[in-house]
């Protein structure tokens, strides 16, 4: 009980970009529903889900959008951001060209430390020289998802509040 007549003080739009295959999509399947699919297929449609929170005390529904799959010809379309108030910006830590294509960060797939080709020191750093938030997600092993999430809500949530 609680979620059905909740009174939501306020929903935050924000955005997945990435390269293809860097795992936009079960990050956001691990944050809205806490699941993972081994055989996700490439995304067919601008796509999100929502997911409610308490941040502060307040009721925070965030509506994450992920993209269809057109991140492979760069044409993601401005109503993508419309509205948007925050990103997360994911590498997949196992492809050295996901992060140099991004400028802020979500290292995915941390829990293929024997693949890796961004050591945490290079995102670190550059997140710090950005002044970006940085952190390391598994959405396999369901690593800092949450988290992720939250510090991107949160910092719009002391934004507009
Ligand atoms: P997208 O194109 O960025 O949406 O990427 P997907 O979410 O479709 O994931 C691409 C591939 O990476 C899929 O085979 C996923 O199963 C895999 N993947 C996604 N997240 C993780 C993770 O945290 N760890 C591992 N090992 N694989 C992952
Ligand atoms: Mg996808």
């Amino acid at each position: 009980h609680g979620s059905y007549n909740q009174k939501i003080d306020y929903v935050f739009k924000i955005v997945l970009i990435g390269d293809s295959a860097v795992g936009k999509s079960q990050l956001l399947a691990r944050f809205s529903r806490d699941e993972f699919n081994v055989d996700s297929k490439a995304t067919i449609g601008v796509e999100f889900q929502t997911k409610t929170l308490d941040i502060d005390h307040k009721t925070v529904k965030a509506q994450v959008w992920d993209t269809a799959g057109q991140e492979r010809y760069r044409a993601v379309t401005s109503a993508y951001y419309r509205g948007a108030l925050g990103a997360l910006l994911v590498y997949d830590i196992t492809k050295r060209e996901s992060f140099d294509h991004m400028a802020r960060l979500i290292g995915n797939k941390s829990d293929l430390g024997s693949l890796r080709a961004v050591s945490t020191e290079d995102a670190k750093e550059f997140a710090q020289s950005q002044n970006v938030f940085f952190m390391e997600t598994s959405a396999l092993e369901a690593t800092n998802v949450e988290p992720a999430f939250v510090s991107v809500l949160t910092e719009i949530y002391r934004i507009v509040s």
